[in-house]
């Protein structure tokens, strides 16, 4: 299979479609997934994003009134689910990986397990702290920012494991992408602080980076020149997530530290219903990709969310 950067540069200067998915809750059907992929075959994304769920601590009241402490993981099956996408697709699928909730030890077999199944490109994350805590904190042994196991997958493509034995290791050949806010990371302090972090995780060999959300494209742009201006010079695909709902109005901001532009606010506040509301985000969308293919973005990438429908209209338009 192909890495992201391979897509890009074979597209010669034409815009990407992808997009990124969630698995299921866990004990839901992996078909309606798999459903919802499939009529974005359409737009030949050349690689989908699969996301990955941290433990969680949760407390549950038991038949004899006792309230049990319980770790589990709602949504688990990333690995399996990018197999499932390979076969049945035969597009790249690209694992995020995380620091929270694993050790330099877990990480490596969960990167000896993405490079067995013949899986070429992961994104780099640190993750988000355990719910329902607000701070993150790294496992003992394991990594605090995303730039420390970027690290890690640039020395497994140079063939170097941790407590290496004597026997020549095996290089992986992974493409290695990254997360930016254009909007800021919440925790940085300003923006510059975030730069220089943003910069590192290049450095230690990320190859390209995706953006959180934005529903102001001049956030986008800003960003990207800032990027040049620091010397980042890897692709900076944009993700976009056309609102769905009124309540996202509040819910999306919250959530992904982003501001909504004044003028979507006031178009999505007339609405009667979510299904008015549905219809805004996606002309909205609409008018952000078009804008963004003009000023010749590498690519243009999803959150699906769950959900296709709104995605296929947008997608119609664009590509
Ligand atoms: P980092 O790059 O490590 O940065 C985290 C913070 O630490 C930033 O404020 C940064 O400025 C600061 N920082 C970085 N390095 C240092 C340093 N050396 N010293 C001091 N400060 C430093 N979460 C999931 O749980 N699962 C997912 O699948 C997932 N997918 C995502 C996909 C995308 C495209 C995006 C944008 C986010 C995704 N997230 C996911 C959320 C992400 O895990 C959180 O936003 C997390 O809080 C930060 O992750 P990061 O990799 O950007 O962290």
């Amino acid at each position: 299979m192909a890495k992201v950067s391979d897509h890009i540069r074979q597209a010669n200067g034409k815009t990407i479609f992808s997009i990124e998915v969630i698995p299921p809750i866990k004990g839901d059907n992996l078909k309606n997934l798999l459903d919802n992929i499939e009529p974005l075959m359409e737009f030949k994304p050349p690689f989908i994003d699969v996301t990955y769920h941290r433990e969680e601590y949760i407390e549950r009241v038991e038949p004899d009134g006792t309230v049990k402490k319980i770790i589990t993981r709602k949504r688990p099956g990333t690995v399996g689910i990018c197999s499932a996408i390979m076969h049945k697709f035969g597009v790249d699928p690209v694992p995020h990986v995380l620091c929270g909730g694993f050790t330099k030890e877990e990480t490596e077999d969960f990167l000896i397990d993405l490079h067995y199944l013949g899986i070429d490109n992961v994104l780099v994350l640190r993750g988000d702290p355990a719910k329902p805590f607000d701070t993150f904190k790294p496992k003992t042994n394991g990594y605090a920012y995303a730039s420390e196991l970027v690290t890690q997958v640039a020395n497994m493509n140079r063939g170097v494991y941790l407590h290496e034995g004597s026997h020549a290791m095996t290089p992986s050949n992974f493409c290695i992408g990254v997360a930016a806010y254009p909007e800021k990371h919440f925790e940085a302090i300003d923006h510059d602080t975030d730069f220089r972090y943003l910069k590192l995780k290049i450095d230690k060999g990320a190859d390209y980076i995706v953006t959180q959300m934005f529903f102001d494209n001049q956030k986008y742009f800003d960003f990207v020149r800032r990027c040049r201006e620091a010397g980042i010079t890897v692709p900076i695909i944009p993700g976009l997530k056309p609102l769905s709902t009124r309540k996202q109005l509040q819910v999306l901001p919250r959530l992904f530290h982003l501001e909504m532009p004044a003028d979507f606010v006031k178009a999505v506040e007339a609405c009667e219903d979510d299904k008015q509301a549905r219809q805004v985000g996606i002309d909205w969308c609409i008018q952000q990709c078009r804008e963004l293919t003009k000023a010749g973005v590498p690519g243009l990438h999803f959150y699906t969310m769950g959900k296709s429908d709104n995605i296929v209209k947008i997608a119609r338009e664009i590509f």
